[in-house]
């Protein structure tokens, strides 16, 4: 599927999409969500709008802007790659009775770490023996 983000750093919460892509009928198994890209993340937490402004806020702490990388030289975009490294590329979420069996607070979020872009995110679900 693909996923628009908005700014240079951007949290797009895929839960809905990563849950439709799920196919009906998986009693038991595991979906992986995946990001093909070097500059985005995916992961597992909480989309309220003040953990994810914190979470910007931490990438930015981390893994300054602007801070002397050799990457920068190629195509300015050291602290993205960084942030996507920290981040991870893929989440596992269990699936029950075609469900994902997210805990109460968890949502799936794609983290943009060098857009606005258009995205690519795999969707694959593995059905349990
Ligand atoms: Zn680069």
């Amino acid at each position: 599927m693909k996923v628009h983000t908005d700014a240079r750093v951007d949290v797009v919460d895929v839960t809905d999409a990563v849950a439709a892509a799920v196919p009906a009928g998986v009693e038991r198994g595991v979906c992986t969500a995946f990001v093909p890209h070097t500059t985005a993340g995916v992961i597992v937490n909480e989309a309220e709008s003040g953990l994810l402004a914190d979470l910007e806020a931490a990438l930015e702490r981390l893994v300054p802007r602007d801070d002397g990388y050799e990457h920068d030289r190629v195509d300015d975009n050291a602290d993205a790659h960084l942030r996507a490294t920290l981040l991870g590329s893929s989440v596992s979420v269990p699936v029950e009775s075609g469900a994902l069996a997210l805990g109460t607070w968890q949502s799936v979020l794609l983290v943009e770490c060098d857009g606005p872009r258009t995205r690519t995110l795999d969707v694959t679900t593995t059905t349990s023996a």
